[in-house]
């Protein structure tokens, strides 16, 4: 495999850097290698993205039910089949000002890739709670994804925290192994989806403690309880508990690309409309040549779904861009 990329990374330069391994990024390289562009795809050591993360997908069409990490892998085999190259490994820095005309250089993993356009899919990272005692303890009863841990705590008491769809699915899916789940959440009413509330509000292994946020995470060597406060009426309690699953939301992965991309407040990456493309072209970051797609640029709507669709416009706005600049020159 080294001596492979190294081969590969001596000689090659492609049209287009994919970086990212979720459903934009796959779904965007179907299009670019299908488009007959010569196509990479870094997809990071830790590649599959949010799917990876998740048990049972219900809402992707043509899927009524499939595992998130067996749809990520369909999708790999799905790019790869028409020619996209995969490499797992993690980018480092990207070089957006090459010399006039020249590729944009990647690196990763101690080699370089060039390629004449580059699309941005890193996808959002989980949040963490910041509280006391959390930081030594993920792992040791600490998580953020039920569906690889949740074999860990059969017949345990555990906890969720977060009101949103994340917080619903993490429930459900402990429910399963779990002797009992506490929802934790700092409001009165949850934002997540109503059939997920629906879900998780009839299952009679899970209870929600309102109006609560957590203070500090007990236990040495292991999770053994949490200190909580309602922050309604002041009270201060502690609850006995094995694991805390913390399900806030995410942060998008974009530390690489700041200060050469233009990002937003919270770090998602900004699409630019350039002048000299009109509304032709959506998906172009503040460097032209440069396309974001997925939950990198997207707080909203952070679908799977909407992933692949963003991917797809990132795919067709690069092959337009590498017709123009061919032609124009
Ligand atoms: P989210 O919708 O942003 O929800 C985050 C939750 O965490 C909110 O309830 C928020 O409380 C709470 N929270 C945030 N910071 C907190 C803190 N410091 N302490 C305590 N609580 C905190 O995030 P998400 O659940 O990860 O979902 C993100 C997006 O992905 C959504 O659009 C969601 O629909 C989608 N999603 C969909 C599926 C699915 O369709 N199967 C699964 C997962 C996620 P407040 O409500 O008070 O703000």
């Amino acid at each position: 495999m080294e001596e492979k990329i190294n081969n590969r990374e001596l000689v090659q330069e492609y049209d287009v850097a994919i970086i990212g391994s979720g459903p934009a990024a796959f779904t965007a390289a179907i299009y670019v290698s299908r488009g007959n562009a010569k196509t990479l795809i870094l997809g990071g050591g830790n590649w599959g993205g949010q799917l990876m993360l998740t048990t049972d997908v219900e809402n992707y069409p043509g899927f009524e039910s499939i595992l998130g990490p067996e749809l990520i892998e369909k999708m790999k085999n799905h790019a790869t089949k028409f020619g996209a190259e995969f490499v797992p490994v993690d980018v480092e820095e990207v070089d957006f000002n090459p010399p006039a005309g020249g590729p944009f250089v990647l690196k990763a993993a101690g080699m370089e890739y060039k390629a004449r356009a580059v699309i941005i899919a890193t996808g959002a990272q989980t949040l963490w709670l910041g509280v006391k005692g959390e930081a030594g303890l993920i792992g040791r009863g600490v998580s953020s994804c039920a569906p690889c841990d949740a074999p860990f705590f059969k017949e345990k008491n555990v906890t969720v925290v977060g009101g949103g769809d994340s917080a619903m699915e993490e429930a459900l899916t402990l429910g399963k192994y779990a002797k009992a789940v506490t929802v934790i959440h700092r409001r009165d009413s949850f934002r997540a989806s109503k059939i997920m509330q629906d879900r998780v509000l009839s299952n009679p292994k899970i209870k929600v403690v309102w109006n609560t946020v957590i203070e500090e995470i007990l236990g040495e060597a292991k999770v053994e309880g949490v200190s909580l406060k309602n922050i309604k009426t002041s009270e201060l309690s502690k609850m006995p508990i094995d694991g805390v699953f913390v399900a806030i939301g995410h942060e998008p992965a974009t530390k690489i690309f700041q200060g050469k991309l233009d990002l937003d407040e919270k770090g998602y990456i900004k699409k630019v409309r350039h002048d000299r493309f009109g509304d032709k072209i959506k998906m172009m970051t503040s460097v032209e040549g440069v396309f974001t797609a997925g939950d990198v640029h997207d707080h909203h709507y952070k679908q799977a779904i909407t992933a692949a669709g963003f991917g797809c416009m990132a795919a067709l706005d690069a092959l337009a861009w590498l017709d123009e600049a061919k032609s124009s020159t």
